[in-house]
């Protein structure tokens, strides 16, 4: 029994709950793909930088249509985008987004692979963005991606040569995949030693251009394509009965959280691919001498006869009567002596195989998480549909003491139960994403074991291998556990099955912010993950900051069972920051986590556990206005940070308000991010806004993006947006006008108040305005230009219009103190007039 023979059955993969269900078999239309499939020995990886980056029809294009082994290597997780579904940001979306990439490559059939890279945010440079990444190390990942894939043709989606054109980390994903192909085959470049993958020599590398890249349609029909290849990406497929496109489509919808919905096009779609490495062409085939078939290896020739035969022998009707033919074809694949080809296509062909038996396993458990010490209970089922009836021999749980030989001849449609109790060992690792379980650096995941690396995610927490006889064969088939219910609406529902901590530490917030010398309560809700135990809260926190807290010892009599405890913090009196660790103790064991769960109808359930800790401000700030309408844009957590600072705020959504008058009570009204973007009735209930300014009221509109803005009148005045961005969050900030009430009333603001910002300063700040603006503060990224568009402030009537592209959404929710101080300054402005 070889390792190189396990396989993970693909028919049982997770796919998303919105199909309530697994995809139980394949059918046969798909089955005979799969054994085309076998016939085809290329392979293509397609590079870019983040989720949403990679041309799904090109994946689909090649996996589905050429039945390459296709796959996409994006170097990040996305964790520096917007979420339009929730309020997850940073590494929470990021596990979302990588989510969404498993979800779109199970429907376009390619793999996916990631690199350690964290997506900091924007940056313009490959220079900026390598600064954070720590090239070298995102380097290792990439010759490892390739080493691993053995890729012979790359495809870039961005140019190496067009720096500054685009996103840093999109030019900087180009200019990595090319120096990784000359590393991948250079036999003194060493990979982590967890590794022992042989070089590898890629054959053309492309850069998968497009009018974009040209600015115009006009000008890149007029470009010189010599080097170019066309590819029609709109093929149809009778045997899916889809257009390439459509697939594509229902693919790029995957990405849910970046609003990338997508309808298809059908019919001819061009697109080209630039030769930017390996032998120039001299046919419109990128494959163009290099061999793709079973000839090309020694032992082949006869592989490939008798998959020719059992192509052209295949029954619609009955897929089982191919299983013996697939069999002996096994055999002959044992015998080739390329080691990669040999264990991808036999893992492909005994999926293949239990398909065409109609095999279904199942291993659910009963409770959706446990803890280490519980006792599983487990119930497995394994039926085979169709075929004649395989011999189940044995099956195994790695990780648990679970090791049954059975020798149990199936029969034709009739389950095989059992039932599995195991106890889950105490050194049982927690379920946790990877890549998250020590704390990254802005630039970089931190995965000490190496072994982990570029995979899409972690393991599930446990596995059952199968193994079955079937003409002397031996063939094994790993499945996940999971747990499934039945819910009244959705019908059969699996989740992911999770190892969890036993105990919980819920906090409302990530942070509290004092304004005042007075304490501040919060309610620690502690969750118990197993039934029966008994322990104690630890509060740990710097000397100058106090807290009390009731009934810290506590007992947990049943699983799930949730209490809480009251909390209360006294701050120092000048301002100060620091961070709150809570542990929960029992005898000598400490469970400092929060245990959490994100879940969307289009991704599998998931777990995350994060350190239980909150972080304490005490700012100087002072605060005029009381009553404050927030308009709903994008989404964003600026709300949550106005009732901090103790105003009354109330969120308005623009389609609801029917009234002009009713805005008319508010002390200030903000505009929530995108605003402009997102909300249509913003075309013609601006001049509800603008109205209410020259009345004496303060709108404060923050950032939006330049393009797809729903009105070009943003404000009571002409005012351009432009793609000006500053990135650098430490870049210096020049006070234009030291006096402007802005910077005076009621805080005084110092040079000190921009410093801790993160990720960036802002984005799309405007860059022409009308001259009853008066620009505020002027700033710029390192070697560039200063912008004076970051917080500009009109009077308009007896009011104020204030548009700032500050990043306001995100350093409020990260504790910075120098924000708040200047927002509340922003509502407290009163037209002099007044
Ligand atoms: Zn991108």
């Amino acid at each position: 029994m070889k390792q190189s023979n396990l396989c993970l059955v693909v028919f049982l993969l997770l796919l998303s709950k919105s199909f309530a269900q697994y995809q139980s078999a394949l059918n046969s239309s798909e089955i005979y793909q799969k054994i085309q499939q076998l016939n085809v020995l290329g392979s293509v990886l397609y590079i870019a930088a983040h989720p949403d980056d990679e041309n799904t029809a090109l994946i689909s294009y090649f996996a589905n249509h050429k039945k390459m082994q296709t796959a996409y290597l994006s170097l990040t997780r996305g964790d520096g985008g917007q979420n339009l579904i929730g309020p997850e940001l940073r590494e929470k979306l990021g596990l979302i987004r990588t989510q969404e990439l498993i979800a779109a490559r199970a429907i376009d059939g390619g793999q996916q692979f990631f690199s350690r890279a964290n997506d900091f945010g924007y940056s313009k440079t490959p220079e900026e963005t390598f600064s954070f990444w720590n090239k070298p190390e995102i380097l290792h990942d990439v010759v490892l991606a390739i080493r691993r894939f053995k890729p012979d043709i790359i495809i870039n989606r961005f140019d190496h040569r067009t720096s500054g054109t685009t996103h840093g980390h999109h030019t900087a994903s180009a200019i990595l995949s090319l120096e990784a192909v000359k590393k991948a085959a250079d036999p003194h470049y060493k990979l982590k030693s967890s590794f022992n993958f042989p070089t590898w020599q890629v054959k053309r590398v492309f850069f998968n251009t497009s009018w974009w890249f040209y600015g115009s349609q006009e000008k890149f029909d007029a470009a010189d394509k010599s080097n170019m290849i066309k590819l029609d990406k709109g093929l149809y497929s009778p045997i899916t009965g889809k257009s390439n496109t459509e697939i594509a489509s229902q693919s790029r919808s995957q990405h849910k959280s970046q609003g990338f919905g997508n309808t298809p096009i059908r019919g001819q779609q061009p697109e080209y691919l630039e030769l930017v490495y390996g032998k120039p062409l001299q046919s419109n085939d990128i494959f163009e001498g290099i061999n793709t078939h079973w000839s090309g290896l020694e032992n082949g020739k006869s592989v490939q006869k008798q998959l020719n035969k059992i192509i052209r022998n295949y029954d619609f009707t009955a897929p089982e009567n191919s299983i013996e033919a697939l069999i002996d074809l096994r055999k002959k694949i044992k015998t080739v002596k390329n080691k990669h080809w040999k264990n991808i296509k036999l893992k492909a062909l005994d999926n293949i195989v239990a398909a065409c038996a109609g095999l279904y396993l199942e291993n659910v458990s009963q409770e959706a998480f446990a803890t280490p010490q519980d006792k599983l209970n487990l119930r497995l089922e394994v039926t085979q549909r169709s075929g004649s009836p395989l011999i189940l021999e044995k099956f195994w749980i790695k990780g648990l003491e679970v090791n049954q030989t059975l020798n149990h001849q199936l029969s034709i449609n009739q389950p095989f139960h059992t039932t599995v109790k195991a106890k889950i060992p105490a050194n049982t690792a927690y379920s946790n994403p990877y890549w998250l379980n020590e704390k990254p650096s802005l630039g970089l995941y931190k995965v000490p074991n190496d072994s982990l690396i570029g995979l899409p995610e972690s393991n599930a927490a446990f596995e059952v291998t199968y193994q079955f006889k079937i003409k002397q064969e031996t063939i094994q088939y790993k499945v996940p556990v999971l747990y499934k219910y039945n819910d009244p609406i959705a019908g059969e529902v699996f989740e992911p099955f999770y190892v969890v901590p036993p105990i919980s530490i819920g906090l409302p917030t990530k942070q509290l912010i004092f304004t005042e010398n007075t304490p501040k309560d919060i309610q620690v809700e502690l969750r118990a993950f197993r039934k029966d135990i008994t322990g104690e809260l630890i509060f740990d926190l710097p000397e100058n900051w106090k807290y009390t807290s009731e009934n810290k010892n506590l007992h947990f009599k049943e699983k799930g069972e949730i209490k809480t405890v009251k909390l209360r913090v006294f701050p120092p009196k000048n301002s100060a920051q620091a961070q709150l660790k809570i542990s929960f103790k029992q005898q000598n064991k400490f469970y400092p986590y929060t245990v959490s769960f994100i879940d969307y109808p289009h991704i599998p359930k998931q777990v995350l556990l994060e350190p239980a800790e909150l972080k304490l401000t005490r700012l100087d700030l002072k605060t005029k206005a009381e009553k404050i309408a927030y308009i709903v844009g994008a989404g964003d957590a600026v709300p949550e940070a106005l009732k901090v600072m103790n105003y009354k705020v109330d969120l308005l959504h623009l389609d609801q308000l029917t009234s002009a008058q009713k805005l008319e009570q508010y002390d200030a009204i903000l505009l929530g991010i995108r605003a402009f973007n997102v909300l249509p009735e913003l075309k013609f209930k601006n001049s509800w806004l603008f109205d209410y300014v020259k009345n004496g009221g303060n709108l404060i509109v923050q950032y939006n993006t330049s393009r797809g803005l729903v009105t070009e009148e943003i404000a009571p005045y002409p005012l351009q947006l432009s793609r000006d961005r500053v990135t650098d969050e430490n870049a210096k900030v020049t006070f234009i006008d030291k006096n402007h009430p802005v910077l005076n009333t009621p805080n005084v603001l110092e040079k000190s108040d921009f410093d801790n910002w993160v990720q960036e300063r802002g984005l799309y700040f405007p860059n022409t305005w009308s001259d009853r603006f008066t620009p505020i503060l002027s700033m710029g990224d390192p070697n560039e230009s200063q912008t004076q568009g970051a917080l500009l402030v009109a009077p308009y009537g007896k009011g104020y219009y204030i548009y700032t592209g500050l990043s306001l959404f995100r350093e409020l929710p990260a504790g910075v103190p120098g924000a708040y101080r200047l927002l509340a300054n922003l509502i407290a402005l009163e037209n002099e007039e007044n």
